[in-house]
């Protein structure tokens, strides 16, 4: 039965991920590579681990189960639910986290199953999302001595995060205080601390400006070999494959979405009688440009927002969508698209992370 298909390309994935291994070593920084935006697909997660990395990180328990046979540590990304710390230790080897409570599960559960599990030790620096709050310095260094008086657990590093709840960006301020919060526990255990963990993709930006700021050794990367991109300053870098497109929207070529056509004709671009809302139970305006040659896409809303997709041809532009159908405008599409032709769209982060959620889309891993 039709679905639209997804084609991920898992080739230029793996020379991305080298790359940026590469771009990382620069700085002495290694990296766990993110694949939480694939909904937990091994095909993915292989190529990344064929590229050299050796920690597959997401941010779903469910997801790292479908990984087991794939030769990596896995770490939970997002903190442990503490109703299934039974599946996060049999699952994975590390876990992001922040609360003495949890804590004390994953190390009752991993004596339990005669198993080590690692800690990144999370610290807020102002993104306001998970981690204990930076200035509450004495809360951090409790919690890591209880991380070291428990059995089978350990420390595998302290870690902060940006860009996500509060929209903070990495600087070298909030970098140089996660250095010297490091320090300062290295003093007071006598020990060093395993690794720092400075943040996400979007951390890149220092490195690219040679701002780096030193003591910062690992990052959890995952944008950055996904799409090639530098996202605070928003740019496409030289040495990844990325889109050839420069429309303001971040989308790649790596991710191709191609839904069959189900209906061309002309028709006016105002809709015809008293307006109220659309499906989703919004006002809408609508500009005249007099009757133009249009066409009906076989998926809607449920499975990508539209406004994550850029077609593959610029002559073709996205006019809206309902839960189940896109409509484009192809008037001026050189192409003489029918009914049961394909269009083909590039995505951006959000549009691939639902293609990869629905049920709706066929996945293809091509290495072309
Ligand atoms: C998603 C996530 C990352 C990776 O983010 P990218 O922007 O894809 O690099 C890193 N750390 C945490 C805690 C995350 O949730």
């Amino acid at each position: 039965m039709y679905k639209p298909t997804l084609k991920i390309n898992t080739r230029k994935l793996k020379e991305n991920t080298q790359a940026a291994i590469k771009d990382l070593n620069k700085f002495g920084v290694s990296m766990m590579a993110v694949n939480k935006v694939f909904n937990g697909a091994p095909e993915t997660a292989q190529a990344v681990v064929d590229a050299g990395i050796n920690v597959i990180a997401e941010s779903r328990v469910y997801n790292l189960a479908k990984m087991q046979h794939i030769d990596c540590l896995k770490c939970l990304l997002r903190s442990p639910v503490l109703s299934e710390i039974e599946d996060v230790i049999r699952y994975s080897d590390l876990s992001l986290n922040s609360e003495e409570t949890v804590i004390r599960a994953l190390a009752a559960e991993a004596q339990k199953q005669g198993c080590q599990h690692g800690v990144l030790l999370m610290i807020d620096l102002g993104d306001l999302r998970e981690g204990v709050w930076f200035e509450n310095y004495d809360d951090i260094l409790q919690l890591i001595k209880l991380i070291q008086s428990l059995d089978n657990i350990y420390l595998y590093g302290i870690g902060s995060n940006f860009n996500c709840y509060g929209t903070v960006l990495p600087t070298v301020t909030n970098g140089d205080t996660l250095v010297s919060i490091k320090e300062r526990l290295e003093v007071d255990l006598g020990q060093p601390i395993p690794l720092t963990s400075a943040g996400n993709c979007t951390s890149y930006h220092l490195m690219d400006k040679g701002t780096w700021p030193a003591g910062l050794d690992h990052l959890r990367m995952g944008g950055l070999q996904e799409f090639g991109i530098e996202y605070v300053d928003m740019k496409y870098l030289d040495d990844y494959h990325h889109s050839h497109k420069d429309v303001g929207l971040a989308c790649s070529d790596m991710y191709i979405l191609s839904a069959e056509i189900i209906e061309v004709n002309a028709k006016p671009t105002v809709p015809v009688g008293e307006l109220g809302v659309d499906a989703f139970l919004n006002p809408k305006e609508f500009e005249d440009k007099g009757i133009r040659k249009r066409a009906l896409l076989a998926f809607g809303l449920q499975d990508v927002p539209f406004d994550g997709c850029h077609p593959v041809d610029d002559k073709i532009s996205l006019l809206g969508q309902t839960s189940d159908h896109t409509l484009i405008d192809i008037e001026d599409s050189e192409q003489q698209l029918q009914v049961g032709d394909c269009v083909e769209f590039e995505l951006d982060y959000t549009a691939l992370l639902m293609a990869c959620q629905t049920t709706g889309i066929k996945y293809q891993f091509t290495q072309e």
